[in-house]
């Protein structure tokens, strides 16, 4: 039997919180410890998501003070819930509360009298998601001892806490994550392994970034989230919660470090202040050593959950240190860094008054953080709680006079786009984010601007302006420095977001008023947005225009229907080049509809044959390569493919040796991955090689018999496709190893200068890129396009010998490379190759310097990787 050890800190802690909890407690609610076995907490010991969940549907059986509420349902099938935890006149009334949440989130013109009454009868409703990211446990395994202690507590102060709050805690905001981790760690629980991270994602798709999807919503999880704050219960206050590297600061709470984002309200970032002092000083009251603040994370990017700030939420996130998992870890004093931003040596200031001298840390510990983190927010919500639902009627106020009084006033979407398909993406997204949308019912003029009846215009005029005019704009980095004159502050992370840039939708800023067209003005339904596909009873062909995302859905569909699919190879009609021919043969009416459904687009229809020559379409097979390495870049790219009907197998490093590529694949697909994992399966720091702590079977490598099968797989006439870092296995050759030994190398016209090139910093921007026009790889595509860069590789080709070749297909352009975001040194990018295609002997590599599908939110250059997807064979 293990002994259950709990920190001190944590004995410490509790029973401060249950010193209160007398006779009168509830005796048929039963603590964590009595139905799991241990404390929450202890060394070695974890929680799956169904005892967690378990635990607390028995709990809101057992209290009136807890209330369990299914919210959707995470990627992998798991119920998503919130535990509403608050005095129980609270929720019975949770309807009206939330009604008055709505109306002081939404509302900026309630009569003073009215609002005073909304505010009297008002609570705040304080949002907390915890352990998003499934290797950072603590928080979601600290819910159970929280929720307890809330359901026994008769200490009057906390009652009264209870009475001015609502709690929405989500258990766990990443459930699939949650098990797989739980379950890891279990497995190897007691051998070298213990404590090891998770050998692939923590989710079906994303891992780690599910924290970079709150703005394209890609992910069901994601989606539930969101709705919580910006549709429906708009909590004033919300907190994310996570955890970070073991050997700095303790406890991270705001504020935030800059740069912050322009946009938001400032009074947004004065609250945040509020929570975020009131937590290091509760947090040091209970001797909770090492919390820092205006450190490291900045608040410049929307991504994270903490995007709710730009719907007026006072919005933030902790982080704690880790240990592993749930083994604990022992820091040597030395081994303690400030490491970044706003803490350059790890020494007492004012940004970490009380640092943590080192020693031992477990999961006890963090659990005790975290307990006494959610005490403390809870007690400030308290404290300010008529203020706080004042200020959330207030910005709305602002924010919609803001609109109406300084430009910009409106983003107008013509109805004419080139990808239709993805405007009407864009609509959607904005609604489902809560963006009030409307459309032109006739013609207006405003300046020289002509506007047609149809056209989609969003306001700013409304309470979620900073939202839409950050996410519809181009971004422009704040540049801030240390010192006058001194270094530049880095972002955290990426520094563009521009939905129409990122999908591909021509967007019209408009800095002039026009109350005309504002009185032309109605909301989008639903109804509009419909598309709505009458077949014709005699059908030859459905016809699909190169220039739309979701013509390729359709084709993926056909080509698993087994349909004969073809392209044109030269304009035709209203139909570019490259548009699709989808051949009706022997299918029913029913199979095609089945077909044309899976497109948000209306098709044409060639009711009887037609003579022009097409270019046939085959169904490719093919391969995508992931690594156990967290491989975020390869789980978006079998998003996409999922998404868009098309097949792959998932092949790891180690299944290149066996396996039969030239037989069993056309293509195979190279997402962002180190050259470092793919072919030694470990990264490299500096000189450096750094072995991971996953088990062995998880860090084999492609070996080198396995790169020699790659070789033979191209020049056999096999298409690879490649992005990021992994296009540095085919940038100095390809190589033929020989019974084990290097031997010879496929010499390519192409090779990678990024590390030439000095100066040169994209940590994520959106680039212009000049497309080469009439490429079968460019149909469909504008000639002067736009990608997500984060500035390597840089491509550098040469004249081709032997039987290879190669065509420059993008390059960035000498002017105006700069599309949003931020980047230094862009004078070196400038004139070189982004894209390019490859052949050796009857292969074909098509490589890529930009992210052309980065984080599924970069539908502006899908068909890139679509067309390569269907790169017909070298003759
Ligand atoms: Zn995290």
């Amino acid at each position: 039997m293990k002994t259950v050890r709990l920190s001190s800190i944590l004995l410490l802690f509790c029973a401060t919180l249950s010193t209160f909890a007398t006779a009168q407690s509830k005796s048929e609610i039963r603590s964590p410890e009595s139905v799991f076995g241990f404390v929450p907490g202890s060394d070695r010991q974890l929680v799956d998501y169904g005892e967690l969940v378990d635990y607390l549907l028995e709990l809101a059986a057992a209290s009136d003070r807890v209330e369990m509420r299914e919210v959707g349902e995470s990627p992998l099938g798991r119920t998503m819930y919130v535990a509403f935890i608050s005095a129980p006149e609270n929720l019975k009334r949770l309807d009206e509360l939330q009604e008055i949440n709505k109306r002081l989130a939404l509302d900026p013109a309630i009569p003073p009298d009215e609002r005073a009454d909304l505010v009297r009868d008002g609570r705040v409703f304080l949002l907390e998601t915890l352990s998003m990211h499934s290797g950072e446990v603590a928080p979601s395994q600290s819910l159970p001892i929280f929720a307890h202690d809330m359901a026994i507590t008769e200490d009057p102060e906390i009652l009264g806490r209870l009475n001015d709050v609502v709690l929405m805690m989500v258990p766990c905001h990443n459930p699939d994550g949650m098990d797989m981790v739980v379950e890891h760690y279990r497995e190897y629980l007691g051998t070298p392994f213990e404590g090891s991270r998770l050998p692939r994602v923590y989710h079906k798709y994303v891992g780690h970034d599910n924290n970079r999807d709150f703005v394209t919503l890609t992910q069901e999880d994601t989606r539930v989230i969101a709705a919580l704050y910006s549709t429906e219960w708009y909590p004033q206050v919300m907190v994310e919660k996570h955890q970070m590297g073991s050997t700095g600061p303790r406890y991270f709470v705001p504020p935030n470090h800059d740069p912050i984002a322009e946009n938001v309200d400032e009074g947004l970032w004065t609250w945040s202040a509020v929570f975020g002092s009131n937590l290091s000083r509760d947090m040091a009251a209970d001797g909770l050593q090492g919390v820092a603040s205006h450190w490291v994370f900045d608040d410049y990017w929307p991504g994270s959950t903490e995007t709710s700030i730009y719907m007026g939420v006072i919005s933030f996130l902790t982080e704690a240190a880790s240990c592993r998992t749930a083994t604990p870890v022992f820091v040597e004093p030395t081994e303690l860094s400030g490491r970044g931003k706003g803490l350059a040596e790890y020494k007492k200031g004012v940004n970490l008054p009380d640092p943590w001298p080192g020693g031992k840390w477990s999961l006890g510990d963090i659990v005790a953080f975290e307990l006494s983190s959610m005490e403390s927010i809870l007690a400030t919500a308290s404290r300010h709680r008529a203020e706080i639902l004042e200020f959330r009627n207030d910005l709305c106020r602002k924010e919609v006079e803001k609109g109406r009084a300084e430009a910009p006033y409106y983003f107008v979407m013509p109805q004419q786009q080139r990808d239709p398909g993805e405007m009407g993406a864009l609509v959607r997204l904005l609604q489902r984010h809560g963006v009030e949308v409307d459309r032109l019912t006739a013609e207006a003029v405003v300046g020289d601007l002509h506007l047609s009846a149809g056209d989609i215009v969003v306001r700013l005029s409304q309470p979620y302006r900073a939202f839409v005019k950050e996410i519809m704009e181009s971004q422009r980095y704040p540049e801030r420095h240390y010192t006058p004159g001194g270094e530049l502050i880095a972002p955290y992370d990426i520094t563009s977001w521009s939905l129409p840039l990122h999908m591909g939708v021509r967007s019209i800023q408009v800095d002039t008023r026009s109350e005309d067209l504002e009185s032309l003005l109605e909301p989008v339904t639903a109804k509009d947005l419909l598309v709505e596909i009458a077949l014709p009873d005699k059908l030859w062909a459905l016809a699909y225009p190169s220039t739309s995302n979701q013509s390729y859905k359709a084709v993926f569909a056909a080509l698993k229907a087994g349909r004969k699919v073809g392209r044109f190879t030269h304009p035709f009609g209203s139909l570019p080049a490259g548009s699709f021919v989808i051949h009706a043969g022997s299918a029913t009416k029913d199979e095609l509809r089945a077909i044309a459904d899976q497109a948000s687009i209306e098709p044409h229809f060639i009711e009887s044959e037609i003579t022009v020559p097409l270019m046939p379409v085959r169904s490719p097979r093919i391969g995508l390569v992931e690594t156990y390495f967290h491989d975020m870049d390869a789980g978006w790219t079998r998003y996409l493919f999922d998404t868009y009907g098309i097949g792959y197998r998932v092949l790891h490093p180690e299944d290149f040796e066996g396996a039969d590529l030239k037989g069993d694949f056309d293509v195979i697909v190279f997402p962002d991955a180190s050259k470092d994992v793919l072919t030694q399966g470990k990264y490299k720091r500096f000189d450096r090689y750094v072995t991971n702590d996953y088990p062995p079977q998880f860090r084999k490598p492609i070996s080198k018999k396995g790169l020699g099968k790659l070789t033979e797989f191209i020049t056999g006439g096999g298409v690879v496709v490649s992005w990021g870092e992994s296009t540095g296995l085919f940038t100095e050759g390809l190589p033929m190893p020989k019974n084990g030994e290097e031997g010879e190398t496929v010499e390519l016209p192409v090779r990678d200068v990024s590390e030439e090139l000095k100066g040169v910093s994209v940590p994520g921007a959106f680039l212009a890129v000049d497309l080469i026009p009439d490429h079968f790889l460019t149909w469909g595509m504008p000639e002067k396009a736009g990608a997500f860069s984060r500035g390597t590789p840089v491509f550098a080709t040469s004249i081709p010998v032997l039987d290879t070749d190669r065509r420059v297909i993008g390059i960035y352009p000498e002017r105006d490379l700069l599309l949003s975001g931020f980047i230094e040194g862009q004078e070196q990018l400038q004139n070189r190759p982004s894209m390019v295609w490859v052949r050796a002997g009857k292969g074909q590599l098509v490589l890529f310097g930009f992210r052309p599908q980065f984080r599924g939110s970069t539908p502006a250059t899908f068909k890139l990787v679509f067309n390569s997807l269907l790169l017909p064979p070298v003759n």
